[in-house]
């Protein structure tokens, strides 16, 4: 496959290009749904092309061709270069890529059991005993999902990098929805909008071992009908699991990606409020608020071991003691910051140019223990799980969110069920009140594999790394 993106450099190299990258990407996803006791989806796809990327007058050019035949490959790479001369003539002013050592490197992908080779009968099987056991009185929606993905890429730069890099992902979740009087709730596990997907092989879904929370999630859907409204108010919360996740990918990972507060993309909610005056000056978050942006977190849905312009994975800090530190960056864009880019372009395939993409942005554990020592200090307050709904503010400033379920705490223990909860908030505030995160025990990485970004839009894999946090006196309602 070298041999193929080699042409495509040369090609565009011919043609005037000053700077050529080209990505052969073979992509495969398998999807098995099981609804009401009933297969509902059994679908695979797979897609291979190539991509080239180029600078020719100081101008970006983009084209792509699932014909692999030399001739076509040729002439790819030479619209590529056509595009960025077209581009040049309304550029406002020449890109300069920062530095990067032009790496020629492998890297295999982390999964212990293909998911590819477990056959689709066994999967169907662990779906329908989810089904059976969800299947409660009350219950009128039982849904469960596996899914895989594999993608197998071949990255070649004009600078000399060589990058092949190989990745599987594997995913899987259940839910009941119970209905009555106009009432409708849902119970999921284990997360919301899916379940939870890492880079991991079969063995993710056997840890997670559906069948054994079946029942539990179908029950407490029912419950929800006949819980009390949730309280409306000021109070304590605390947020767990993929919550937390949802929580930090909308109000922190989106609005670092530095992109946006450039200027150059805007799509679903897509400024920032994190403009480049307040780095290393705003108070983002109260002093227990640590996170990093991390792509070498081992078999998270955000790692990889290198980006799309061929720059290692890397650890950096974004808010440190709860000051706002840094961006996810590009080789175009970081040099605004003075900076080298910090490996996070990332293309949603053969056939799209890469954009600045969350890798595994993480909420780092903190003092709080466990989340049964958080709960023993709160003393009225609400305990949230799973999403519902979220919206969010152009800027990323102000938010909503519902969860699927709370439980009110009151004096340190567990008092009862609520149902549509909400909170809101604004997000340096909202952080500002954060006063505990849980320990490294509580600690766990979500996958989001299904951020959306661009146009044409591009859907890519990311993660959280959270333990459960409280935040005080937050604004409470019932979700609408
Ligand atoms: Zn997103």
């Amino acid at each position: 496959m070298y041999r193929i993106a080699e042409l495509a450099l040369g090609a565009a190299q011919s043609a005037g290009a000053t700077y050529v990258d080209a990505r052969v990407v073979h992509k495969s996803r398998q999807d098995v749904q099981v609804k009401n006791g009933a297969v509902d989806v059994v679908a695979s796809a797979h897609s291979a092309g190539i991509g080239v990327r180029v600078l020719c007058d100081g101008a970006w050019g983009f084209a792509a061709t699932c014909d692999m035949a030399d001739a076509a490959v040729m002439e790819t790479a030479q619209q590529a270069v056509e595009i960025a001369r077209a581009s040049a003539r309304t550029m406002i002013r020449p890109v300069e890529l920062s530095p990067v050592d032009a790496a020629v490197d492998e890297v295999s992908h982390q999964a212990a059991l293909d998911p590819f080779q477990v056959p689709i009968a066994e999967k169907i099987d662990l779906l329908l005993s989810c089904d059976a056991a969800m299947n409660v009185p009350g219950v009128a929606v039982r849904q469960g999902s596996v899914n895989c993905t594999r993608e197998e890429k071949w990255f070649a730069s004009s600078e000399g990098a060589r990058l092949w890099q190989e990745r599987i992902a594997t995913g899987a979740g259940i839910e009941a929805t119970a209905a009555a009087a106009g009432e409708v709730q849902r119970r999921s596990y284990p997360a919301s909008h899916g379940g939870q997907k890492a880079c991991r092989g079969w063995e993710l879904v056997e840890e997670l071992a559906l069948q054994d929370h079946g029942k539990r999630v179908a029950t407490e859907a029912v419950a929800l009908l006949d819980a009390e409204p949730c309280p409306q108010g000021k109070m304590d919360i605390i947020l767990t699991g993929s919550q937390l996740a949802l929580q930090v990918h909308e109000t922190c990972g989106h609005p670092v990606e530095l992109d946006r507060v450039l200027g150059t993309e805007a799509s679903f909610a897509g400024r920032s409020f994190l403009t480049l005056d307040k780095l290393c000056s705003l108070r983002y978050g109260s002093e227990v608020v640590n996170i990093v942006a991390d792509a070498t977190v081992p078999g998270a849905l955000g790692s990889f071991g290198y980006d799309d312009e061929g720059v290692p994975a890397q650890r950096v800090r974004i808010v440190c003691d709860g000051v706002f530190c840094g961006y996810l960056t590009s080789r175009e864009t970081a040099p605004t910051l003075g900076r080298s880019s910090n490996g996070c372009m990332r293309a949603d395939g053969w056939n799209r140019s890469p954009i600045i993409r969350m890798t595994n942005i993480n909420l780092l554990p903190g003092g709080g223990g466990a989340l049964a020592d958080l709960i023993r200090g709160t003393d009225d307050g609400l305990l949230m799980f799973e999403n519902r709904s979220w919206s969010i503010d152009d800027r990323r400033l102000n938010f909503q969110f519902g969860c699927e379920l709370a439980y009110r705490i009151q004096g340190g223990e567990i008092a009862g069920m609520v149902r549509n909860p909400s909170y809101q908030g604004n997000t340096p505030e909202f952080w500002g009140a954060c006063d505990a995160v849980c320990g490294e025990e509580e600690w766990q990485v979500w996958g989001v594999p299904n951020c959306g970004k661009g146009e044409p839009m591009q859907v890519m894999e990311v993660g959280h790394g959270v333990a459960p946090a409280r935040f005080r006196q937050v604004t409470v309602g019932v979700a609408r």
